[in-house]
């Protein structure tokens, strides 16, 4: 049998999984597990870069992510779930690839940027916000996965891993500047250059209204604006029903919105009725159909994904023995690859005596 080839993905625990999270990479990753070998990291360290006065919630929110995983399918027998604090490995290698990341690089990351805008991180975040991107390298080069699911806004991260990679296999694998990415490792190098993988909705936006520049923000745990993956029904209810949709729709001379409008955003990524789309959408656009009437049938497609999630996590919230079990088992796991790239690059630092 061929080795499978790795996957490695996280999430930061800032609060739970939403319908972001689920088009946006958790469906690829539920999908990859039977014909890949999965590493889902949770990032508790670097929830402390924008909560470090709120350790006990960041320990829930790790506890409540690893119930987000098993409630959408990811399976412990086949994939590894793990904390990223119990794998110390990962911090000795951000220490290492940091010296390989130039500091005005990093700061021309536009993640960086819009999460210090959208966030309101103003100019009072810590150093260690500036080090999660770098730290983000050493979850992924630790696993030295080929393929990172992810979505959109994480595009700049991954190019820094891809850089790290190329110049760490340049500098102290031999391997020749020329040589083309998928072929590094087999030319010597000791890391992939990894290769991201989308979700079917690259960044799935929020429930709110646009931000001043007119731009409707991506649906994040940090933004209140997410239909959670486990809601209970009514606040799914109440979230859908609340949400913004086109403010011009109400006046009979404008037709409506159907382009920068959640409503339709949602139900293109989740009814799976296209014809009913097709067709609501037309009348939309003629004033023929209401808001109220297209939001309840947002309703009843998301209830009827979510209901069966919701139910999961009230079984699982009463066995968290099982879940922490999860965590023990993945961090094992997790740990002796982690050590092992660890060991290949100090030995390929010259910082083994
Ligand atoms: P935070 O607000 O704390 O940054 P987040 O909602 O952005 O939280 P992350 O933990 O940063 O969630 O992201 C986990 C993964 O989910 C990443 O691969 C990210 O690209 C993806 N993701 C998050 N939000 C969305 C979204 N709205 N659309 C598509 N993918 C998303
Ligand atoms: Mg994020």
């Amino acid at each position: 049998m061929p080795e499978k080839l790795r996957v490695l993905t996280g999430d930061t625990p800032t609060g739970r999984l939403h319908l972001g999270h689920w088009v946006g990479s958790l469906e690829n990753r539920v999908l990859m597990q039977n014909d890949y070998e999965c590493y889902y990291l949770l990032a508790n360290l670097h929830a402390l870069t924008t909560r470090a006065e709120n350790p006990a919630q960041i320990q829930q929110d790790t506890l409540d992510i690893a119930i987000d995983f098993l409630c959408a399918g990811i399976d412990p027998k086949k994939s590894c779930i793990f904390v990223q604090s119990d794998i110390p490995a990962i911090s000795e290698l951000a220490f290492i690839f940091s010296m390989l990341i130039p500091f005005p690089r990093l700061m021309r990351n536009p993640t960086i940027k819009d999460e210090i805008r959208d966030k309101g991180l103003g100019d009072s975040y810590p150093f260690g916000f500036l080090l999660y991107p770098v730290g983000q390298v050493a979850d992924i080069l630790a696993f030295r996965p080929v393929l990172v699911p992810v979505g959109e806004d994480q595009i700049p991260h991954l190019e820094m891993a891809r850089e790290v990679a190329r110049r760490f296999n340049q500098l102290y694998c031999g391997v020749d500047p020329h040589t083309a990415d998928p072929l590094q490792v087999d030319n010597g190098g000791l890391f992939p250059v990894i290769e991201p993988k989308l979700g079917r909705v690259k960044r799935l936006v929020g429930t709110g209204a646009p931000n001043e520049q007119g731009l409707l923000l991506k649906m994040s745990k940090s933004l209140n604006n997410s239909i959670l993956l486990t809601e209970d029904a009514d606040s799914v209810q109440r979230k859908v029903m609340g949400m913004y949709t086109d403010p011009k729709r109400l006046k009979a001379s404008d037709p409506g919105n159907i382009e920068d409008n959640p409503l339709w955003i949602f139900h293109d990524a989740f009814n799976p009725d296209k014809d009913w789309i097709t067709e609501a959408k037309m009348r939309y656009q003629k004033g023929q159909i209401g808001d109220v009437e297209c939001k309840k049938r947002l309703v009843d497609v998301l209830t009827a994904f979510i209901a069966p999630l919701h139910e999961k996590r009230v079984q699982l919230e009463k066995n968290m023995d099982y879940v922490k079990s999860v965590l023990r088992e993945g961090a094992a796991k997790a740990n002796a690859i982690a050590n092992k790239t660890l060991r290949l690059t100090k030995e390929a630092l010259h910082q083994v005596f």
